[in-house]
């Protein structure tokens, strides 16, 4: 069987499938096999085998008739059970959504295949993307793929996995407050959630939809920018999709020294909390720049204390809204003991959702509710801008801001279950750059005495993604 891992980006594949040494038939049965060795890991909620093989074919057959192929052809991808691909099943990971057979592709999707990209299978996620462990499953929990009984992070856990085993090139996840960038740095691989309105959200199934991003994981930094290229841009389906186009002009070679400034959060390690290892990689790597000429500012963000108790409130009151949509009449789960309609809405949602997504349905119910929406609701509003404001400052003046992507490593299955509120803390540095619509980035930092991988993360100002893609390159070529 051939070494697909030896193949380690698309412009390797291609150039392979160009000149013969193999064909997409055989790169698509490797890594079919490494799907099937790898099944323990519970990555997998389904695998269009029959669908992949014959595509496969197909792109064989117009490569020795030398027709133009696509831009992304070679390229193999897994989507998270979030993300819609007409006629296949798609559950968001829930009890409500099985038997959900989506009539129409979200548009990333029909950009991806359209470019000649191939979908292999749908990647287990948390229910509805909420969560951040990859627990929260109808599926059952995803391993993380290098250290078994550890967690891959989460919501998009699975997607990071299949690309962690090399059972896909690069997979799409959704990232609502660190879905994409979390899971990529517990399993050592690139995250990059876009800056909102970057990828269409059409067919991405709701979370929280002033927050949700479709974002891209992958190995290697070009792999990401190729997909970023044809997945994104406006689209009449989505009317929050940004008109700022990508330059196209390709990544920046380099970013210049003189004159480049990056920030981060001094009190970002005051409360403790933050892995020692994790602190220690961070800082010596942000030295390593400063030695090499970069400007680092070590400055004070006073508003930390605030981001993730804003990203809770407001998310859980969107999640609320928009997951009332099930209601076991359109479409979803329907119970089969109900008397009259307000015991089908009830015992329908009470038996398809399960115990995270109810938390959230509740506690978002309450915040919103009449008594409590000025305390809760609108106040969050009111800090969700003042943030954002204040990141624009600090943005006015510096070119990135970096964070550790998380303050710990993966914790083991099953340890976090019982105490969800320690989990919510844990995405204090990534809810930041969703709050604000702005890119964010989590590359390879490092490893903790036990070999868990952790990232560092580097936001730009919203539609910078080249910028942000090219100082990401410096930042793991400068180790
Ligand atoms: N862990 C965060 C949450 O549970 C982020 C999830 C996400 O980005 N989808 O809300």
């Amino acid at each position: 069987m051939m070494p697909i891992e030896r193949y380690r980006s698309l412009e390797q594949i291609q150039s392979a499938l160009r000149k013969g040494e193999c064909t997409m038939k055989e790169v698509v049965h490797a890594y079919l096999e490494r799907i099937n060795g790898t099944a323990h890991v519970n990555a997998y909620v389904r695998v269009f085998r029959d669908e992949a093989l014959q595509q496969a074919r197909e792109l064989d057959t117009r490569l020795q008739n030398g027709e133009s192929p696509g831009p992304l052809f070679g390229l193999v991808a897994s989507i998270k059970d979030v993300i819609c691909y007409a006629g296949h099943p798609v559950s968001a990971a829930s009890g409500m959504l099985q038997d959900y057979i989506s009539p129409f592709s979200a548009t990333a999707v029909e950009r991806l295949t359209g470019a000649g990209a191939i979908i292999i299978g749908m990647v287990n996620c948390d229910e509805f993307a909420m969560g951040s462990a990859n627990e929260n499953s109808w599926y059952g929990p995803t391993q993380n793929g290098l250290h078994t009984g550890y967690v891959p992070g989460g919501s998009s856990g699975a997607s990071a996995v299949s690309v962690q085993l090399d059972t896909c090139l690069v997979s799409l996840g959704s990232d609502t407050g660190g879905s994409v960038r979390q899971p990529a740095a517990f399993c050592g691989v690139i995250g990059l959630k876009p800056s909102y309105g970057r990828i269409s959200r059409h067919g991405l199934i709701a979370y929280a939809s002033s927050f949700d991003q479709i974002g891209i994981i992958g190995k290697n930094i070009p792999d990401l920018y190729a997909v970023l290229q044809v997945i994104s841009g406006p689209d009449e389906k989505d009317s929050t999709t940004t008109h700022h186009l990508l330059v196209g002009a390709g990544i920046p070679e380099s970013i210049p020294i003189e004159g480049t400034r990056i920030a981060s959060f001094s009190n970002a390690f005051h409360a403790g909390g933050v892995q020692a290892e994790i602190r220690d990689a961070f800082n010596d790597r942000l030295d390593t720049l400063d030695q090499a000429g970069y400007q680092v500012d070590h400055i004070e963000f006073p508003l930390l204390e605030y981001i993730v108790p804003t990203y809770y409130i407001l998310t859980m009151a969107e999640a609320s809204s928009n997951l009332s949509r099930y209601d076991g009449v359109r479409y979803g789960h329907r119970t089969k003991h109900a008397g009259d309609l307000e015991e089908l809405y009830g015992r329908s949602r009470s038996e398809g959702f399960g115990t995270e997504v109810k938390r959230r349905i509740m506690l978002g119910t309450f915040v919103l509710s009449s008594g409590y929406y000025d305390a809760y609701f609108q106040t969050a509003q009111k800090v969700r801008r003042k943030i954002m404001d204040t990141i624009q400052t600090i943005l006015d003046t510096h070119d990135f801001i970096a964070l550790p992507t998380t303050p710990e490593t993966a914790w083991k299955i099953g340890e976090k279950v019982e105490d969800p509120v320690s989990v919510y803390l844990s995405d204090i540095f990534t809810v930041l750059a969703n709050l604000c619509g702005i890119p964010a980035i989590s590359v390879p930092l490092g490893q903790d005495k036990n070999g868990l991988d952790f990232g560092i993360q580097l936001m730009s100002a919203r539609d910078t993604e080249e910028k942000l893609l090219a100082m990401s390159k410096i930042l793991i070529d400068i180790q």
